[in-house]
């Protein structure tokens, strides 16, 4: 038997007084909590150690080095597309959330390029696979922008080809903390003003 299982007591094993000690916990919290929070509130003290709400986004917390960010698909030097409808990336895909549709390239040299190219980010899970399959380097995940905060249309969370390429052109103009703060105040601005979204961002 696995040491855990072995440890938990008798009383520990009934459900009912583990619930009633869970809500007892939970009560103590939030009492600590309020009493703290009432003093920031009041200027007695600055944020407490126990509150660790963060005011989104008017308060981000610093994103780990080896965050990632959103998906955007690369550019050549020339401003082509570079992926070429390979389909490696999709069959790596553990969510199965990428749909591409392979067109012709007009340029001979070129076998193919994506007519459409989607993403459906409700169901990815942000692993990165589909970066790591891609031979050459046509998809990346270096944006450091997370998902927005969309209203309930599944159809939002579908980042078509332009999204994902428009990306790429913002990231040649902007520097990445201008974009994430373009990001950021676009959701203060729908918080505060309940602004309408749009399926294009200037972030995208
Ligand atoms: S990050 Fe992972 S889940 Fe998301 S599209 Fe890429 S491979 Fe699929
Ligand atoms: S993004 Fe890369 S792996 Fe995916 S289809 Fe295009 S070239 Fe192939």
């Amino acid at each position: 038997m696995p040491k855990r299982q072995k440890d938990i007591g008798l009383v520990d094993k009934i459900f009912l007084i583990a619930a009633i000690k869970g809500v007892a916990l939970l009560f103590k919290r939030f009492i600590r909590n309020l009493f703290e929070a009432i003093l920031v509130e009041l200027g007695f003290r600055k944020r407490g150690q126990h509150i660790v709400t963060v005011q989104y986004p008017d308060d981000i917390l610093p994103y780990p080095l080896r965050y990632r960010g959103r998906h955007r698909l690369t550019l050549d030097d020339e401003g082509r597309i570079k992926c070429t409808s390979c389909f490696l990336c999709a069959t790596a895909c553990p969510a199965k959330c990428i749909y591409i549709e392979p067109a012709e390239h007009p340029n001979p040299s070129i076998e193919k390029f994506p007519h459409r190219y989607e993403i459906d980010t409700l169901l990815c899970i942000y692993c990165g696979f589909c970066v790591e399959a891609c031979p050459v380097d046509a998809i990346r995940m270096d944006t450091g922008i997370h998902p927005h905060v969309y209203p309930t249309n599944p159809n939002f969370f579908i980042e078509d080809k332009e999204t994902l390429l428009k990306r790429s052109l913002l990231m040649r103009k902007f520097s990445k903390s201008e974009l994430i703060e373009s990001h950021l105040k676009k959701i203060r601005d729908y918080e505060t003003n309940n602004a309408s979204f749009t399926h294009n961002f200037e972030t995208g």
